[in-house]
């Protein structure tokens, strides 16, 4: 069967990683989560005191991906059955989740120099097809010649909502469970979509042939049914 490229965007939190992650495992595809690579960077600038309350410092942080000093990775986990994150190998996939990534993020992710770089990696990553990869841009900067496109939508209370539960989930501590705010996770939810809505460099669009889902009223599973009978449309074409 034809090997295509699969591009699923839309807003924060709407449950792409999931439908994306599920698609490749069904169809023995790889799965690149863009938004990884994003925080990554992040959580890097974090560390080195690139990112101070102040704003970015920018030109130190160029310098950083210019010397070759960010390099991000997957690992497949097979207990997860999910690709894990590392930041010049170091395993990061649940630092990266976390509200201070979530909400020094976006501003990272509007710099040109950061987004050509992991725009770069993340082309480097398509070239053999047989890949379902989420973002922001992939349909409309990355491979604006993907065969399937899907731009997946749901309401920001909705969105708000399912992150909140997740982010529940996944507190460790009293503590971690004690300093969620619902309020602040939609709020963080409605701030990502407006920076890479209005973001100079690809922001945040719906590509003209993606297929729409707006997902606020579907299951899980009815989303993944969804999915996989337009791929299959799609490569019987
Ligand atoms: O998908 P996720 O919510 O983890 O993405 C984190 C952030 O990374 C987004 O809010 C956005 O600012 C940025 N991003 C992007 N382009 C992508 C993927 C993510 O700008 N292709």
């Amino acid at each position: 069967m034809k090997k295509i490229i699969i591009a699923i965007d839309g807003h924060s939190s709407c449950g792409k990683s999931t439908m994306a992650k599920q698609l490749a495992k069904e169809i023995g595809y790889v799965y690149v989560d863009t938004g990884a690579m994003y925080r990554a960077v992040t959580l890097y600038a974090m560390r080195n005191g690139m990112y101070p309350d102040a704003g970015i410092q920018e030109e130190a942080l160029k310098a950083a991906i210019d010397a070759g000093k960010i390099l991000i990775t997957f690992r497949f986990n097979a207990e997860t059955g999910r690709p894990d994150t590392y930041l010049n190998g170091e395993k990061v996939e649940d630092e990266i989740r976390q509200m201070e990534v979530s909400n020094r993020v976006s501003p990272i992710a509007a710099l040109p120099f950061v987004r050509a770089l992991l725009t770069e990696q993340q082309q480097a990553m398509g070239k053999e097809k047989g890949i379902v990869m989420d973002g922001r841009d992939i349909g409309t900067a990355v491979f604006p010649q993907a065969e399937m496109k899907v731009f997946v939508t749901a309401s920001a209370k909705v969105r708000a909502e399912r992150r909140y539960k997740e982010l529940l989930e996944k507190a460790k501590t009293q503590e971690e469970l004690a300093a969620l705010n619902f309020d602040e996770v939609l709020k963080n939810v409605e701030e990502r979509d407006y920076i890479d809505s209005h973001r100079e460099v690809a922001p945040l669009r719906q590509a003209e042939d993606a297929l729409v889902l707006d997902n606020s009223n579907m299951t899980r599973e009815e989303q993944s049914a969804w999915l996989l009978e337009k791929y299959k449309e799609i490569v019987a074409e």
